[in-house]
C-alpha cells in the first residue's frame, strides 16, 4: 500500500501535472524504457501538423531495499522503496531516444519530438512558457530529473530544426545511392517518406526522381543492377542486351552480336530477314 500514499503524497505536492509528447513525425514513435515505460506516439497524419499522447498516470518503481528482520528474530520480511516515475519524466525517455541519441552515420538526431509538463492546450496558445524536465548532476556525480521553464515556440522549433536536418540528409543519403546503380536498392521507403514531408514542408520543391521510380527487383538489370524500365530492351549503364532483336532493329549492335547465341530458331529467322533487308537496301544504293 505504499505506493497509494506515495501517490497522495504526489497529489498534496501538486507535482502529478500530466506530460504531452508531440509527435512532428508522419510514423509512430515507440520507446520501451526497461519493463515500466512503454509508449506509442502516433505518427502524424496527412494534412495534419502533429500527433500526440499526454500522460496523466506516474507510474511506480518498487526497487528492492533488502530484508528487515523482525525484532523477535523469528521473521523476515523483503523490504521494497517506492519509486515514482512522474509524467512527466516518463516523457523524458521520449525526448532521449528522438532528440538527444544519434539516430543515423552522420551524427544527427531524429528530432520531430516535443515534451512538456502540461496538455495539449498549452500548444494553442500565445507565447506559452511550459516546464520540461532535464537532467541534474550534483558535484558528487550523482544525477536527478529536475525542471526548468522554456518558451513552448523555442522548443517546438528545436524540435522542428533537428527533423528537418534528418530528413534532409536522408534526402541526400537516397540522391547519392540514385546516382550509383549499384547502390539503387538501398534506397527504401523511409526515404520515400521523408521526400514526402520535405515536399509537404516546402523544404523542397519537387519529389527527386527516385520517389516515382518503384525499384522492381524484376526492373533491376541482371548484369549491373541499375535501374531499368521494363520496356527497355538494353541497359543504359552497362549495355547488356535484354532483346536482342530490338538492339539490333535500334541499330544498337551489330549482327552476330554476342547477345545472339541465346536467339531460337525463329528468332535467328527475324535477324536473318532484318540483315537481308539491310544488305537489300545498301546493295540499292
Ligand atoms: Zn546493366
Amino acid at each position: 500500500m505504499k505506493h497509494r500514499s506515495t501517490l497522495r503524497q504526489l497529489k498534496a505536492e501538486n507535482r502529478l501535472q500530466p506530460a504531452t509528447i508531440v509527435n512532428y513525425n508522419p510514423f509512430p514513435l515507440k520507446v520501451e524504457a526497461g519493463a515500466l515505460i512503454t509508449f506509442t506516439v502516433p505518427g502524424r497524419k496527412e494534412g495534419e501538423e502533429f500527433a500526440y499522447i499526454t500522460i496523466t498516470e506516474p507510474k511506480f518503481a518498487f526497487p528492492f531495499k533488502g530484508v528487515i528482520s523482525a525484532a523477535n528474530g523469528t521473521e523476515n520480511v523483503n523490504d521494497y522503496d517506492v519509486l515514482p516515475v512522474l509524467p512527466i519524466q516518463q516523457a523524458m525517455e521520449f525526448f532521449k531516444v528522438y532528440m538527444e541519441s544519434t539516430q543515423d552515420m552522420s551524427g544527427g538526431v531524429m528530432g520531430g519530438v516535443l515534451i512538456f509538463e502540461g496538455t495539449i492546450a498549452e500548444l494553442g496558445k500565445k507565447n506559452a512558457e511550459v516546464r520540461v524536465p532535464f537532467l541534474e548532476i550534483l558535484e558528487d556525480g550523482s544525477a536527478f530529473v529536475s525542471t526548468k521553464t522554456r518558451k513552448l515556440d523555442e522548443l517546438r522549433n528545436e524540435a522542428l530544426t533537428a527533423q528537418r536536418a534528418h530528413c534532409m540528409a536522408k534526402i541526400q543519403q537516397a540522391n547519392d545511392f540514385f546516382t550509383d546503380p549499384a547502390k539503387q536498392k538501398n534506397i527504401v521507403s523511409e526515404h520515400r517518406m521523408y521526400a514526402k514531408l520535405a515536399l509537404t514542408e516546402n523544404w523542397i520543391t519537387a519529389l527527386p526522381a527516385w520517389v516515382q521510380s518503384q525499384v522492381n527487383p524484376d526492373d533491376l538489370c541482371p548484369k549491373c543492377h541499375a535501374q531499368t524500365r521494363p520496356t527497355d530492351y538494353m541497359c543504359g549503364n552497362c549495355g547488356k542486351v535484354f532483346d536482342p532483336i530490338v538492339a539490333y532493329q535500334e541499330g544498337d549492335i551489330e549482327y552476330g552480336h554476342v547477345s545472339f547465341q541465346k536467339l531460337t530458331a525463329e528468332e535467328w529467322k527475324t535477324v536473318k530477314k532484318i540483315k537481308a533487308e539491310r544488305d537489300k537496301a545498301r546493295g540499292g544504293e
